[in-house]
């Protein structure tokens, strides 16, 4: 049979008679239709089961606030409290992520009452431009860089003024070599920016195309495949790069407990709010300490070492106030 014939064949095959659907749309689609809304439907019950089962073990520190005082109380709270993201939100431009008064307010009427400090991976000049507030302890690039209060406050052991610990100084020349080759090598990609936090970095992509990320971390990758010693870790759309020291944020608690006076003490009662990866490290201290709470702010469920959650810095911002009302209580 040639391939003209097979043609003719199908071409010339009985005709079948036209369709006709008594309603519309035909029964064939209302399935598919009805397998999709089903599905998602299906969906969006298994999040929200997700979701419910994850506020269980995590539940909101706001809804919870009572019991978190009950566990507080006649012990020394200590606030720590991560910038971005907890807060400050998260936003496009990092150099844009300035608090609002309110949060100013809410964060300074509680250092009025408790030792409070600020921990971040920004670089610690940085993060205090954003804060403004300088009766606070402050712990930049991941708690490698920490400064007691330069204001008089009730709360500060250490003289005013002092650096109380840079564990990872001797990084400072490298830090600055890798800066200028990311900042030269991600230069090809738009929307890549390159962060010098003074002890670490962070490439934020953020605003880069989706389809570039992988291309945007196998720069990075091979700039640092020459730096053994440096370590890359990724939080929310940003690469973080930092010496490979043993030194994280959860040290950086440790550190400031025992500078205010609290090391090996059963009567103090730290409270560190934070929302990415890189605050895991202070939430599994305090869990392995036993004392205190880890708050993770996010909307969505994530694999957490904090005992309690908050949604969103909004939330931070209430639940700092309510600490500030209960202390007036006493
Ligand atoms: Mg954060």
């Amino acid at each position: 049979m040639t391939k003209h014939s097979a043609f003719s064949a199908e071409d010339a095959a009985p005709a079948q008679p036209a369709r006709r659907f008594t309603s519309y749309p035909p029964a064939s689609c209302r399935t598919a239709a009805a397998q999709a809304a089903t599905g998602s439907w299906l969906d969006a019950a298994a999040r929200r089961a997700e979701h419910d089962d994850w506020m269980e073990k995590h539940p909101s520190a706001l809804a919870e606030f009572e019991a978190v005082l009950g566990a507080a109380k006649g012990k020394q709270v200590v606030m720590f409290l991560d910038y971005d993201g907890t807060l400050s939100p998260i936003v496009k431009d990092p150099d844009s992520a300035v608090m609002t008064d309110e949060m100013r307010e809410a964060v300074r009427g509680v250092a009025e009452r408790f030792p409070t400090a600020i921990v971040s991976g920004r670089c610690r000049d940085k993060v205090f431009d954003f804060v403004r507030l300088a009766e606070l302890y402050y712990a930049g690039s991941h708690g490698m860089d920490i400064k007691g209060p330069t204001a008089q406050s009730k709360h500060a052991k250490a003289k005013a003024e002092a650096v109380l610990c840079q564990p990872a100084s001797e990084f400072l020349p490298v830090i600055d070599e890798v800066c200028r080759a990311l900042t030269a090598s991600t230069a090809a990609i738009p929307g890549a920016t390159v962060e010098n936090n003074k002890f670490c970095l962070s490439v934020h992509f953020r605003c880069v195309q989706e389809e570039k990320w992988r291309a945007l971390e196998d720069l990075v990758r091979s700039v640092l495949k020459d730096y053994p010693d440096l370590l890359l870790t990724k939080g929310r759309k940003v690469l973080e790069i930092r010496p490979s020291i043993k030194w994280d944020k959860g040290n950086a608690l440790q550190f400031l407990l025992e500078a205010q006076g609290f090391a090996d003490s059963n009567n103090v009662f730290p409270i560190y709010i934070g929302d990415d990866r890189t605050d895991e490290d202070a939430f599994k201290v305090l869990r392995s300490m036993g004392q205190g709470i880890g708050i993770l702010v996010s909307k969505i469920p994530k694999e957490t070492s904090a005992s309690y959650s908050l949604q969103e810095p909004s939330e931070v911002k209430e639940f700092l106030h309510k600490l500030v009302k209960s202390k007036q209580r006493d």
